[in-house]
C-alpha cells in the first residue's frame, strides 16, 4: 500500500481526537488515501490551518457558521504565506452533509463527528457508495436500521476499538456461527465505586479517564458508562444481533478490545495496547494490514489481564440502553439526545453526576415520548430528539430550582 491509487478521503471532525490521529496515520501511510476534504467544528482555527498546509485538501467545511470567518482567515493567511492555493471554503451543517456525499465507490469517508449531528453525513456517505469508516457511533444509535438499511454489505467499517475488534474476530465467521458478543469496558475512572461514592463527583474527576485520551463528551460518557451503553446498541446494529446477545465485561487494562463467542464454545478476542490509530488504520486499509501501525503486545514482561462483571445497578445506563433498544421507535434517539443535554449540564455544573442517568431514565419513561417509526425516516428521529432535549432541559431546570 504505497500508492493512494487515486483513492480520496473525506475526514469529518478533523480537529477532534480521532480526526487528528487519522491525519497522523495518513502522514505515516500516504499510500492509504489522498485527503480530498476536511470538515471541522471551527473552534481551533490554527490547527485547521496546520492540517490544510500538511494535507492540502481541495475542500474545507466549517460546521459552525459563527466560527467560519476566523478559520477562513487563518487558513487563507497560512496558505498565502506558503504560496499555495487555499481550499474551496464553505460552512454550515448542510455543507458538511454535501462534502460527506461528494465522493464515490473506491473512496472513503471517515466520520469522526461527535453526537447525533453525524447522522445525516453518515447517510450521505452511504448513498455515495464510498467506504464509511465510522467513528460517530451516534449514527447507528440514533439512525439504527435506517443506517444499516442504507449500507451495502461491508460498506461500514467501525472505528471504535470494541467494534473494530469484533469485526476482526468475526472475519471468516458466518452470522449463524455467532453465539454472542462480549464488549469490553475499562470501567472508567469510577470503577468499583458504590452509588453513594458517586454523589459528589466533579467534572474534573469524570474527565480523568484511566486508559483512553478522548474529548470531554465521550470521556464523561465513559465515566457514566453511557458510552458502553451506546456501544451495546452500536454492536446490535453493526452485527445484527438482539441486545441480549451483546454482553459487557469490565476489563480495566483495555488490552482485549472485545470478543465474539461462537456456537462451538470458542471465544475469539482481539488484543493490542490501547491506541485508536490501530482502529483507524484497520478501517482505512481493510482488508490490507499496515506494517508497524501500532505497537504490539510485549509478552517478555509479566502482565495480567482481568475481567469482572459490570455493576449495572450503580451504572444503570447499560440497562436503560437495552430497554431502549427493545422498545425501538426512536427510543435510542431520545436516550442519546437526552444524554447530550445531560452531559452539557453536568460539565457546566448544572447537573450532578448521578443526575445524568436519572435524567435518562425519566425521559425514557415519560408517557409523552414520541414514537418514531422507520417509515418516518430522519425527520421523525429529529422530532424525537427535539422532544428529548426539551424534556431534558425541563428536568435540569426543575432540579436547579
Ligand atoms: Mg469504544
Amino acid at each position: 500500500m504505497t500508492d493512494a491509487g487515486g483513492r480520496r478521503l473525506v475526514l469529518l471532525g478533523s480537529t477532534g481526537s480521532i480526526g487528528t490521529q487519522t491525519l497522523e496515520v495518513l502522514t505515516r501511510y500516504p499510500g492509504l488515501a489522498r485527503v480530498h476534504g476536511l470538515a471541522a467544528g471551527g473552534s481551533r482555527p490554527a490547527l485547521v490551518a496546520e492540517q490544510v498546509l500538511a494535507h492540502r485538501p481541495e475542500q474545507l467545511v466549517i460546521s459552525d457558521p459563527d466560527r467560519a470567518e476566523d478559520v477562513e482567515r487563518a487558513v487563507t493567511a497560512a496558505c498565502a504565506a506558503e504560496g499555495i492555493a487555499a481550499p474551496a471554503f464553505s460552512d454550515g451543517a448542510a455543507e458538511v452533509e454535501r462534502l460527506a456525499g461528494s465522493l464515490g465507490p473506491g473512496d472513503a469517508v471517515l466520520n469522526a463527528i461527535t453526537g447525533s449531528v453525524g447522522l445525516k453525513p453518515t447517510l450521505a456517505a452511504l448513498a455515495s457508495g464510498a467506504r464509511l469508516a465510522l467513528a460517530n457511533k451516534e449514527s447507528l444509535v440514533v439512525g439504527g436500521a435506517l443506517v444499516t438499511g442504507a449500507a451495502a454489505p461491508g460498506q461500514i467499517l467501525p472505528v471504535d476499538s470494541e467494534h473494530t475488534a469484533i469485526a476482526q474476530a468475526l472475519a471468516g465467521v458466518r452470522p449463524d456461527q455467532v453465539d454472542h458478543l462480549v464488549v469490553t469496558a475499562s470501567g472508567g475512572p469510577f470503577r468499583g465505586r458504590t452509588r453513594a461514592e458517586l454523589v459528589d463527583v466533579t467534572p474534573e474527576q469524570a474527565l480523568a479517564h484511566p486508559t483512553w485520551a478522548m474529548g470531554p463528551v465521550i470521556t464523561t460518557n465513559s465515566a457514566t458508562l453511557v458510552n458502553k451503553a451506546l456501544e451495546v446498541i452500536e454492536a446490535c446494529f453493526l452485527f445484527d444481533l438482539p441486545e441480549d446477545r451483546v454482553r459487557v465485561v469490565v476489563h480495566p487494562q483495555s488490552i482485549v478490545h472485545s470478543m465474539a463467542t461462537l456456537v462451538d464454545g470458542s471465544t475469539i478476542a482481539q488484543a493490542s495496547p490501547p491506541d485508536m490509530r490501530h482502529a483507524i488504520g484497520w478501517a482505512l486499509a481493510h482488508p490490507e494490514k499496515l506494517p508497524g501501525l501500532a505497537r504490539p503486545l510485549d509478552f517478555t514482561t509479566a502482565q495480567s489481564w482481568t475481567f469482572e462483571p459490570v455493576d449495572e445497578v450503580t451504572f444503570g445506563a447499560i440497562r436503560l440502553a437495552r430497554a431502549a433498544h427493545r422498545a425501538g421507535e426512536g427510543a435510542m434517539a431520545v436516550l442519546n439526545a437526552a444524554n447530550e443535554e445531560a452531559v452539557d449540564a453536568f460539565l457546566a455544573g448544572r447537573l450532578s453526576f448521578l443526575g445524568i442517568t436519572e435524567l435518562l431514565a425519566a425521559v425514557l419513561e415519560d408517557p409523552c415520548r414520541p414514537r418514531a417509526t422507520l417509515a418516518g425516516g430522519v425527520p421523525a428521529l429529529l422530532e424525537a430528539e427535539a422532544w428529548a432535549r426539551t424534556a431534558a432541559h425541563a428536568i435540569i431546570g426543575s432540579r436547579e430550582g
